[in-house]
């Protein structure tokens, strides 16, 4: 297969993942272009990019970032030879990849085809089981009606979750404890899901108790060779949504380890999965691994990967869609032995939101910005400097700090020391909340759960 070096290439995204994407590119000596709606006309990313094309004029803010034909468009004019899709937005779209494919741009993730089978959760739940995964019981198919919904409670019995088949970002789920909640749910998450993602789509899982959430990091290339690069713990979320991340998880013996990145590749394998991609499982206390879902692109919590294996994975990417094997220099990974786990990494999503008001997001000017730094610190930003403007046009996601540290207490140490030093004045931050929770001793113990800020209401205080 010919290897096709990119010169040029667009970030068909915003904020902090389209600074990083810049950032891999410019190391490799690629340039950039970024595009930015009429909303984002002074944000950051516009700046750090070699060249910057307003798009979506007239468009709501998120709609500016969908408009396919329009960012293939301007791809084709400005000569771009690969489009990076980041997360969100169209990231997960297989019109959009097969798009790209057509106006002869390279899309940075997977075919459209593996989108489409792994993409929606209820599609992802047959794949797991045909390549002999175990995923949590639940419906096989779409419910379309309250009896179909009945019959699968009567058998599985209480609690249940529903779920929208596209959902993403905690959006879309519902817990029900009985029938009332569940009929409940179904409408709740199917209006949901339509309003969020397009599409009503809802499915039924069993709702396991307290799991913990851990995710493997994998990787293919276009000749068939995959690695994975072990597991995050995202453990800790409100609604649902993940907070902080750890890699690697802490509790897990070498053979579940061992076990859960061997489902990883069994699901990859089985539909040739090429470039990076996360497969979502959930374990409960008796240790049993559920297979959740994939995502198939890069995820925002990928940082603490690249920290514990010393790997670039955005570059990787980059360097696979460019048609590179895994083995050659340009990526370095002869054999799975080459991925190497040294030390602890924990990522904080610092957000503009206020925890004295329900997390709601805050807006206004940022009068002063004072981050942290030192060792183990790493910094991904969106809008990190005073005198930037948080609108309400998108997500609250302001700055993701990184620590690494030999051991999880030191990773800790170095978080809590960051959070500290970190001054953001103009908006409100969750970082008191942040800190509260780094410094509690269930965290420290390495026992969160996915109920831990449920059960600890002391973190909001
Ligand atoms: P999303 O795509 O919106 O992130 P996921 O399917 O990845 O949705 O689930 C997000 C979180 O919701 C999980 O990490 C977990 O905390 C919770 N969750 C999802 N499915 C279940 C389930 N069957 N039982 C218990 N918790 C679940």
């Amino acid at each position: 297969m010919n290897i096709t070096k990119f010169k040029k290439i667009m970030a068909a995204n915003r904020g902090e993942i389209a600074i990083r994407i810049f950032r891999a590119c410019t190391e490799l000596g690629i340039s950039t272009v970024a595009i930015y709606s009429q909303q984002d006309r002074l944000s950051l990313h516009r700046y750090k990019a070699d060249e910057a094309y307003l798009i979506g004029k007239g468009k709501g803010a998120i709609d500016a970032y969908l408009g396919i034909d329009e960012i293939i468009d301007l791809a084709r004019k400005k000569n771009v030879d690969a489009i990076h899709p980041g997360y969100g937005f169209l990231s997960e779209n297989a019109e959009f990849s097969a798009a790209c494919e057509r106006a002869g741009i390279a899309f940075i993730g997977p075919t459209p085809d593996i989108q489409r089978r792994l993409g929606d959760k209820v599609s992802g739940r047959k794949v797991a089981v045909e390549a002999g995964v175990p995923i949590v019981p639940g419906t096989n198919d779409p419910v379309r009606t309250e009896e179909e919904a009945l019959i699968f409670a009567k058998s599985a019995g209480y609690p249940i979750i529903v779920k929208a088949s596209a959902g993403g970002g905690g959006r879309g789920m519902r817990v029900a404890q009985n029938q009332k909640e569940l009929l409940e749910g179904l409408r709740s998450a199917a209006s949901e899901a339509k309003a969020s993602f397009g599409d009503a789509t809802i499915f039924l899982e069993k709702y396991v108790k307290n799991p913990k959430h851990v995710e493997v990091q994998i990787l293919g290339d276009k000749h068939g060779n995959l690695v994975h690069f072990y597991e995050r713990d995202c453990s800790i979320q409100r609604r649902h949504q993940k907070v902080i991340e750890i890699a690697p998880s802490l509790y897990l013996t070498p053979k579940k380890r061992e076990e859960l990145c061997s489902y990883a590749l069994k699901i990859a394998n089985s539909v040739g999965y090429i470039n990076a991609g996360t497969v979502e499982f959930l374990m409960d206390k008796e240790e049993n691994v559920y297979f959740i879902e994939v995502n198939p692109r890069i995820q925002v919590e990928h940082t603490v990967t690249e920290l514990v294996t010393l790997r670039n994975l955005v570059q990787a990417q980059i360097r696979v869609a460019e048609g590179y094997k895994l083995s050659d220099p340009e990526i370095g990974i002869k054999s799975q032995k080459d991925i190497e786990l040294r030390g602890f990494a924990i990522q904080s999503r610092i957000t503009t939101e206020d925890p004295d008001n329900n997390f709601a997001p805050d807006f206004g000017t940022i009068k002063a910005y004072r981050t942290a730094a030192g060792f183990g610190v790493r910094l991904d930003a969106a809008a990190g400097y005073a005198g930037a403007v948080i609108t309400p046009d998108y997500d609250s996601l302001l700055v993701k700090i990184s620590t690494w540290g030999l051991t999880f207490l030191d990773a800790s140490r170095t978080m809590h020391r960051a959070l500290q030093e970190f001054r953001i004045r103009g908006v409100k931050t969750n970082i008191g909340f942040l800190e509260k929770v780094i410094t509690h001793p269930v965290f420290l113990a390495g026992d969160c759960d996915t109920s831990f800020l449920e059960k600890h209401p002391e973190v909001f205080e």
